[in-house]
């Protein structure tokens, strides 16, 4: 099979590698899409001590099942999946409470094990068992699969937030995951969301999206923009969608008193 291999820090090399073989316990999947996370590009241009390379990476990732070990449960040859990152030990206290993300060996597909940048991905015994695959509709396109994974992170932040109904939210960052925090905050019922961003390329793309009130903040004064939009009081909940240290700072300005701040991050 084709899979863009990462050999070293900032060479990934497209090369024919072999089709991993399965056990009883494993399945392989045909990887249809796989999307570029923010922490691939990390990974590649800064490493991270749980890559070791070569490693193929890419943890969002759909595809079609092709085998499945003669043990496997629940799936089947023909099965349409999303794949996440994160793999639960399936052992460890957070693990056995549902709690994988806690967990203190932190499997994850593209990281410890191969991932989806490859015309093939197999999923492990661990993987098939505790792992974040889920079968989806016929309906679903690959490509839109891929974002379970991303969005999956969105819904799970959100929820952490405690956003409730009719409140204001503030995304700092209009880049994938900033505009899918901001749809999601409509779709859980925030009253007035407000989205911030520098680019003002970005800041076109995220007209589509669903914010009340789009800030461009190269060109006005985010802080007060948002007390302005909010009565003076500052936003119930604040989400950094950007990992630049004056958002995380200025975050905490416009927040209001008993509000919540969410410094996201992705894997
Ligand atoms: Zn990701
Ligand atoms: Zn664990």
């Amino acid at each position: 099979m084709k899979a863009a291999v990462l050999e070293d820090l900032n060479n990934m090399v497209v090369k024919e590698v072999e089709v991993p073989d399965i056990d009883e316990e494993s399945m392989l999947v045909r990887v249809r899409a796989c999307a570029v996370c923010g922490s691939d590009i990390r990974i590649f241009r800064h490493g991270n001590p749980r890559v070791h390379p070569p490693q193929i990476i890419g943890h969002e990732i759909a595809g079609e099942v092709v085998e499945v070990g003669s043990n496997v449960k629940g799936f089947k040859v023909g099965d349409r999946v999303a794949i996440g990152a994160d793999v639960p030990c399936g052992e460890c206290e957070w693990c056995q409470n549902g709690l994988g993300n806690n967990c203190g060996i932190n499997y994850a597909i593209g990281y410890q094990f191969p991932g989806g940048f490859a015309e093939y991905v197999v999923l492990n015994p661990i993987t098939v068992r505790f792992g974040p695959v889920h079968k989806i509709s016929g309906d679903l396109s690959f490509e839109e699969a891929a974002l379970a994974e991303p969005l999956a992170c969105c819904i799970n932040g959100l929820e952490l937030s405690r956003l409730g109904l009719g409140e204001a939210v503030v995304i700092i960052g209009a880049g994938p995951a900033g505009c899918m925090l901001a749809q999601l905050s409509k779709v859980m019922g925030a009253s007035k969301v407000i989205m911030s961003q520098r680019s003002k390329k970005r800041l076109q793309l995220a007209k589509k999206f669903k914010a009340d009130i789009l800030i461009s903040a190269s060109e006005e004064n985010f802080v007060d923009r948002v007390l302005k939009e909010t009565g003076g009081k500052g936003a119930d909940v604040v989400v950094t969608a950007c990992a630049s240290s004056q958002a995380q700072e200025e975050a905490l300005l416009v927040v209001k008193n008993r509000g919540r701040v969410n410094f996201f991050r992705q894997i």
